[in-house]
This record gives C-alpha cells, sequence and structure tokens, in this order.
C-alpha cells in the first residue's frame, strides 16, 4: 500500500549517522559531531527581536503567497548590492525552506524524463528532488585535484535535447569548495537554465564568490536563511526566476504550501538589514576553525589536495584507511565517538571520503582530532 516513490526514495544518510550518535549521547557516550550540516551559532538577536516584534503585532497570518513584498524588496536589495545583479521583487518566490524551493523548482522546470546535469558529489538531496517529479539527474564527476570543480569539456559530454538544466553549489555542500568565474561563465553557454543554489553564498573566506546572475538572467537561484543567518529551525528560503516561470511557480506555491511563515519572513528582513556584525563574527569564526581544521586533517593522513574555502565543510580523502566510507564513519563513531559523514552520501565518486563539518566549537574540533589521532593508530 506504499507508493512507490516513498518505498524508493533513499534516505538521507547523514540523518542516520546523526541520530546514531544521539542514541550513544543517551546511554551516557560524550560524542563530539562533526557530521553536523547546520550552524551551531544561535539566531541573531536582532532576527529574535524582530520575530518577537511581529508576533506582538499579530503578524500571525498567512501573506501572499510569493512572500512580504518588503523581504522580496530587500532580497533584491541585497543582490543588486552584492553582485550588482538587477533582480525585481516580481521574480522572487519566498518558500519555507530552500527544500521546499527546490521542489517547486523541479516541479515547474521538468517533464517526466527531463534531465538535470548535477556533480558527483553532489548535495544529498538533489538527486531525490529531481527524480520525485520524474526527471533524471545526469551526473559528472568532479575531482579531487580540480578541487571539485566542474570540467566544463566534461559537461559538453553529457549535453543533449533532454537537459533542461545545469545544477551548480558554490560554494558546495559537501566539498567546501568555490566554483571559479571562468567556469561560471562557460557553462552558461551549455544549457537552456542554470540553476545554482547559492545557499552558503557569504560563507567564503579566501577570494569572493561570484552569483549566476552576474552571467546570465538564464538562471534560478535558490537560497535561504538557514546557513549565513543561523536560521536553519525557522525554515525560510527563496527562488530567484527568469519572470515566465513566477506565475505558474505561483500556483503550485499556493496549492501546496499557501505561504511561507509570516513572522519568520518579518525575522528575515531584519537578518538582511541589521545582521551584517553578526554575520561577521560568525564568518571569522568559521574561518579560525577551518585554519586549524585543515592542516590538522591533512597531519593526520587524510588527502586534501585543494584547501576548501567556503560553507562550513571539508572533504577528506580517507582511501588510505579505507574504501568503504559507510563503515568507516560508523566505526569512528562507536570506537572514537566522533561523528563524521560518509562520502558514499553525496555520491559514488566521494566514496572513500568523509565529510567533516567545523559547525562545532574549536574546542570540540580540536577534541575531535584528537580522539581521530588515537583511533587512526591502528592503522600505522
Ligand atoms: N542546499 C544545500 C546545498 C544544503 O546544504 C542545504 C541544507 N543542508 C539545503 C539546500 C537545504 O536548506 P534549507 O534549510 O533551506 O531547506
Amino acid at each position: 500500500m506504499i507508493s512507490k516513490k516513498a518505498r524508493e526514495i533513499p534516505p538521507f544518510i547523514v540523518m542516520d549517522v546523526l541520530e546514531k550518535a544521539q542514541e550513544l549521547a543517551r546511554t551516557g557516550e560524550d560524542i563530539i559531531h562533526l557530521e553536523v550540516g547546520e550552524p551551531d551559532f544561535d539566531t541573531p538577536e536582532c532576527i529574535k527581536e524582530a520575530c518577537f516584534r511581529a508576533i506582538r503585532d499579530g503578524e500571525t497570518h498567512y501573506t501572499h503567497s510569493l512572500g512580504l513584498i518588503e523581504l522580496r524588496e530587500a532580497i533584491a536589495e541585497d543582490y543588486w548590492k552584492r553582485y550588482r545583479a538587477k533582480v525585481s521583487p516580481e521574480q522572487i518566490l519566498v518558500a519555507s525552506g530552500t527544500s521546499p524551493a527546490l521542489l517547486l523548482l523541479f516541479s515547474t522546470l521538468l517533464e517526466p524524463g527531463d534531465e538535470v546535469i548535477l556533480s558527483n558529489p553532489y548535495y544529498a538531496c538533489y538527486p531525490n528532488f529531481i527524480r520525485f517529479v520524474d526527471g533524471n539527474p545526469v551526473f559528472v564527476d568532479v575531482m579531487e585535484d580540480e578541487g571539485f570543480q566542474y570540467l566544463p569539456e566534461m559537461i559538453e559530454a553529457k549535453l543533449g535535447p533532454r537537459v533542461k538544466g545545469i545544477m551548480i553549489n558554490s560554494p558546495s555542500n559537501p566539498t567546501g569548495n568555490v566554483m571559479e568565474k571562468e567556469r561560471m561563465t562557460r557553462i552558461t553557454k551549455y544549457s537552456p537554465y542554470i540553476i545554482s543554489d547559492e545557499i552558503y553564498h557569504g560563507l567564503v573566506y579566501e577570494g569572493k564568490e561570484h552569483s549566476i546572475l552576474e552571467f546570465t538572467d538564464r538562471a534560478f537561484v535558490i537560497n535561504g536563511f538557514s546557513k549565513l543567518y543561523a536560521m536553519t529551525g525557522w525554515r525560510l528560503g527563496y527562488v530567484i526566476v527568469p519572470i515566465e516561470f513566477i506565475r505558474p511557480m505561483q500556483k503550485l506555491q499556493q496549492n501546496l504550501f499557501i505561504s511561507a511563515s509570516s513572522f519568520a519572513q518579518r525575522a528575515a528582513i531584519a537578518g538582511l538589514k541589521e545582521a551584517a556584525e553578526d554575520v561577521q563574527r560568525m564568518r571569522d569564526t568559521y574561518d579560525q576553525r577551518r585554519r586549524f581544521l585543515i592542516p590538522r586533517l591533512k597531519g593526520l593522513g587524510f588527502g586534501i589536495t585543494v584547501d576548501p574555502t567556503g560553507a562550513f565543510y571539508v572533504l577528506a580523502n580517507a582511501k588510505r584507511f579505507s574504501k568503504d566510507s559507510y563503515g568507516l564513519a560508523f566505526d569512528i563513531l562507536k570506537e572514537a565517538k566522533v561523528g563524521v559523514a560518509p562520502g558514499i552520501d553525496f555520491g559514488s565518486n566521494a566514496e572513500g571520503y568523509l565529510r567533516v563539518s567545523y559547525a562545532n566549537s574549536l574546542e570540540n574540533i580540536k577534541e575531535g582530532m584528537n580522539r581521530l589521532e588515537r583511533y587512526l593508530e591502528r592503522y600505522r
């Protein structure tokens, strides 16, 4: 009686690791969580205050299905200030997280059998969204020695009449790498649309990230408040679309979700307008941890060919220890009491890797690395 789609969708393995870690924690074990994909910081005070105010003022109703106009104007202004990208509030739909935004986007763009090019490794949920609307993900391997960035000629080899979009995610989950401008401009030539998940924008520690909208209008931008503003639990994201897509997407939003949360939207406006200092503080802290973590992992024998410069992840090559990342991650959890995400969660090409998150305190990261060092002695 259970539908094929529900039966066949794979679990998000990192959530399995997290749940196992929580189970161990309940039995009194002290676990260091480096598997997490969310900021360890609390949401900045000015954002929380704006939410309290909104609730007190009675903003507890549905909003416009596209989102509060003030929020859409603030997002458009943010894209202008940061990237000199001209976006109209009419092109923006605010959703209850980037995850629902991805569902709306693929539902609007794809006919059954249509293809979307994805890098491998990829963010674990992308292929599942595409398959859920009967599309087909087409994978292009990205390699450690290229900093896990697309080689444009490898995309070219996969182009065909069914390809509707090329997905990019920079800074990337799980690799932490930032895509070079030249590669971005080259791929804009290849496909009807580029789908750019910019959720880690703002969390870049060397150089500067680029929005796809600096280079083309034939693009969908996915973004949200979960990472940069430490707002994962608020469930708020948005999509910027070519104008002809907004009405069909709005109809889907009205039917499936009605609108995003009213007071979360009011809070997000404060995020965009008032939280610059908080964001800076969080970014500086992530960077400090990154600078500690990368050399420490290399010292332990993990392979990191190109240092990651964004998001809060390191995808570390663990093949000299084990080729089975799932087994290794669970063994590290059991023996060393450290949670890490198995590469296999992010695609066949990430098998043999572990994703280590630095969304945890420097103190915990140091302790986690000390435990890993003791654990790895068995391989020496
Ligand atoms: N895209 C990427 C690349 C992510 O890492 C995440 C969160 N893990 C999401 C989308 C989903 O984020 P949200 O909380 O906005 O649904």
